[in-house]
């Protein structure tokens, strides 16, 4: 498996990786069978089994930050794309209404049954849908033949890396298609070529995939349609101001699995469920295992709340959470629903409507940030490197920190 689905297994693949990952700047960019060069950590990052913060700083106890800052900043790459689309949620959901009036294309279908009539193609295709795992750069010459030579939608592509990826990330992969589409920095689209596949490809897997090099000869640039820059249209999100001390329950979801390492593990909750968004799996055509892992991640969520808050915990993986969370809210008769706010995507979108049911119901959702999310996500306004330059800034002498207005909350709290 390319990534286990278990936190305390996280750890350890990420401790298999801390000794190469001072050799990650000059051998990441290789594709070679089992990626022995890159840590396969997105699926467990993506799901938050172990947070950004958690991967920079168990590298750092063991190498200086030069000579690992190429790894740091692809970590925070992440956490960018997740900033950048919090300031701006219409892309996402932009790229959504677009993709639900897509007709069915035949194009699409042969490739993604791996029927391109390319073998370098095919063999991607191979990879994702038996491994639900492809390495950055075939991620990059495989959008970039869809977009610019196969001359399909960005948006189908986007949607096929989505459901067969175990890291599949609304923000992540969305962005990327949009940079490789020339749509994320006007003026600049990805292309692939021959010498650079030839260059980082293993001469194993070049023997075997010579014959669709060709493609990759001439690139020709799709340019897309005048782009113009998406605008911030989120500055913030509401603060929630009080957390009651009863009859408060803990709702755990797939967007972060390791709540009682946040904020809220340190706070008493008379009862704890934890869901599958069961729905997107289905409108996103998941493949079967891609759900079995989630879902064995769920599982190893809740095995860890149970330990942690010493009590049983509710897990429900094979119905629409809305009506689940509901009804389990109701009979355990609670005044709040507490949970890590899901970023943009999927689950944040089916939250006006759990939102309004408990209302209705009287019970409130309560949606608190991790606080090392909240400073930096303003700092996404822009272009990836200024984002870096003051991240950085704090990473190499940590700022003397000023609380921001969520991390108060949790200073004023009653514990
Ligand atoms: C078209 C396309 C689609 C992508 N879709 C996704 C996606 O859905 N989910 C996703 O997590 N990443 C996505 N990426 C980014 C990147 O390819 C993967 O994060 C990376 O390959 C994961 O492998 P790894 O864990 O071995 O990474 P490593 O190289 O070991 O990096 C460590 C961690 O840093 C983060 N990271 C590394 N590179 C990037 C990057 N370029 N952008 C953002 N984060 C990065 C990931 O969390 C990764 O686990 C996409 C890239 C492209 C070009």
């Amino acid at each position: 498996m390319i990534c286990p689905a278990s936190r305390a297994a996280t750890l350890g693949q990420l401790d298999g990786f801390i000794p190469i990952a001072g050799l990650y700047a000059r051998d990441r960019n290789h594709v070679k069978p089992g990626h022995p060069s890159v840590s396969r950590l997105a699926p467990a990052i993506r799901h938050r089994l172990i947070t950004e913060a958690e991967v920079v700083a168990a590298v750092l106890r063991v190498h200086s930050f030069g000579r690992v800052e190429k790894f740091i900043q692809e970590v925070y790459w992440r956490r960018y794309w997740k900033s950048w689309l919090a300031l701006r949620p219409e892309v996402w959901s932009d790229y959504l209404k677009t993709l639900a009036e897509m007709p069915v294309d035949p194009h699409v279908q042969r490739v993604e049954n791996s029927q391109s009539g390319n073998a370098v193609i095919d063999h991607f295709v191979n990879e994702l849908v038996t491994t639900g795992y492809l390495h950055n750069h075939a991620r990059m010459w495989f959008a970039a033949w869809w977009v610019h030579e196969a001359r399909l939608p960005w948006q189908s592509g986007a949607a096929f890396f989505y459901r067969h990826l175990l890291d599949g990330d609304p923000a992540s992969n969305t962005l990327s298609w949009r940079w490789v589409a020339g749509l994320q920095t006007p003026g600049k689209t990805y292309l692939a070529r021959r010498g650079n596949l030839e260059k980082y490809l293993a001469p194993e897997l070049l023997d075997s995939l010579s014959s669709g090099l060709a493609a990759f000869e001439h690139p020709q640039a799709l340019q897309p349609a005048p782009v113009f820059k998406p605008p911030v249209t989120r500055v913030d999100c509401p603060l929630e101001t009080s957390i009651l001390t009863a009859g408060v329950g803990l709702w755990i979801h797939e967007e972060d699995l390791s709540v009682e390492n946040s904020a809220l593990g340190q706070l008493p909750f008379s009862a704890v469920i934890a869901t599958a968004d069961f729905d997107t799996w289905e409108c996103h055509r998941f493949p079967v295992a891609k759900k079995q892992w989630i879902a064995a991640a769920l599982q190893d969520a809740a095995r860890r709340a149970e330990q942690h808050w010493q009590t049983p915990v509710a897990l429900e993986i094979r119905t629409s959470h809305g009506e689940t969370v509901l009804r389990w809210a109701k009979s355990n008769n609670l005044q709040q629903v507490v949970a890590l706010r899901p970023e943009v995507g999927a689950l944040n979108d089916s939250l006006p409507t759990l939102r309004a049911s408990l209302a209705q119901a009287g019970i409130h959702l309560v949606l608190i940030d991790r606080p090392e999310d909240l400073p930096i996500r303003q700092w996404a306004t822009g272009g990836f490197f200024p984002f870096w330059e003051r991240l950085r800034k704090t990473l190499v002498t940590p700022m003397e920190k000023v609380p921001s207005k969520a991390e108060q909350l949790w200073i004023e709290f009653p514990l």
